[in-house]
């Protein structure tokens, strides 16, 4: 039988925490050993015994046999020293894991990563833009009910991850959760109860784990790409987001805008602020001369910011160099910022064309007419 390797970076998150004594949930060191080794459907003890225990294999797990592949799925746990509410999170932790992915990345046929839910989604859009080429399947999964209970959809989540990153050729960085696979750099999380957390409003999902698990290649990015991985490790971290909302002020754009080299402005609809408090345009058309670089993504959950506005409210921001961000979620526009921002090597002119071209499958740019 073939085997497959997988490498499972756990990081904290509800996946894997308990209630401490003041009855709030925490990162538990130790899942492997503690629940996964225990759960039959997550690993195959017998097969572990006969073929892996007396081996150099001994730290792997095995998946047991089932209907989705012919292949054995060996998995094998890095759990991190410091384990995070992925709250937590800032921008070392996703380099981190990049690191890692790269570190490991010939000794593995593809990547899970166990990732907190609150941050998965700028996690995965990260990471996407961080990793310029990836050649395997790498799936960010984690869980709504920790995996210590009975009810948890931790155990579905993390064996359907480890089927597609075993079985599926899917070179992109992705998000597994309920019962889709979702593009890293398209995804959100849309609900902290139910068991489907993520979805991915502007664009489909890659793939719907149903009676069988396989992914149409027309969904994916490249349908080959060379099995090597390329590593930008460095981000910028003076960005941020602001939200435009009926109160706002040109103190508070001031106090934002403070220190930064990129912003991005959360609008209304179609990409549009109020017009008749010109001061509230002033001040943004100020931080854009002074090489700002400002990207409009809507507030809206689901459409776009058009490069030719619909509105006089959005026509103005356009005019002063505010970046439409066209479809992209706000977690993919921050984080591509975070990234463009640091390739220190382009002229600002450069910086503003990048943003606007789809380089993850972050966006549909409607006027170049190709997806
Ligand atoms: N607060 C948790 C985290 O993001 C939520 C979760 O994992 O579902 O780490």
């Amino acid at each position: 039988m073939i085997e497959k390797r997988i490498l499972v970076i756990y990081t904290g998150g509800t996946f894997g925490m308990l209630k401490n004594e003041k009855g709030v949930l925490v990162p538990q060191k130790n899942i492997e050993h503690r629940v996964i080794r225990k759960l039959s459907q997550l690993h195959d003890n017998e097969y572990w015994e006969k073929r892996l225990a007396k081996t150099d294999r001994q730290e792997y797990l095995a998946l047991p046999d089932g209907k989705d592949t012919d292949v054995k799925v060996l998995y094998k746990i890095l759990e991190y020293d410091e384990l995070k509410d992925s709250s937590d999170f800032m921008t070392d932790d996703w380099i981190k894991i990049a690191r890692d992915i790269k570190k490991y990345y010939m000794d593995y046929d593809g990547f899970v990563v166990l990732h907190g839910t609150d941050t998965m989604a700028y996690g995965a859009s990260i990471l996407s833009f961080m990793l310029e080429t990836v050649g395997k399947t790498v799936v960010l999964t984690g869980a709504q009910v920790p995996i210590f209970q009975p009810r948890s959809d931790g155990n579905n989540n993390i064996l359907c991850a480890l089927l597609i990153a075993a079985t599926q050729y899917i070179p992109e960085i992705t998000v597994f959760f309920g019962c889709k696979l979702f593009r890293g750099t398209r995804v959100k999380k849309v609900s902290n109860t139910r068991i489907y957390a993520f979805d991915s409003p502007n664009f489909p999902a890659l793939l719907e784990a149903k009676t069988t698990i396989d992914v149409d290649p027309k969904m994916l990015l490249h349908v080959s790409v060379p099995n090597e991985c390329i590593l930008h490790d460095r981000l910028c971290t003076k960005i941020y987001l602001l939200k435009v909302t009926p109160t706002i002020t040109p103190a508070i754009i001031r106090a934002v805008f403070e220190g930064m080299e990129g912003i991005v402005l959360e609008t209304y609809g179609n990409g549009n602020i109020p017009i008749k408090r010109k001061e509230i345009y002033a001040e943004i058309e100020r931080a854009v001369k002074n090489n700002v670089l400002v990207v409009n993504v809507t507030q809206c959950v689901n459409g776009m910011v058009h490069g030719k506005p619909l509105y006089e409210t959005g026509l103005l921001l356009l005019e002063c160099g505010v970046v439409p961000a066209y479809d992209m979620t706000s977690e993919a526009a921050q984080a591509k910022l975070s990234y463009v921002l640091s390739k220190t090597e382009l002229s600002y002119a450069e910086k503003v064309e990048l943003m606007k071209t789809n380089i993850r499958g972050e966006l549909h740019n409607p006027h170049l007419g190709v997806k």
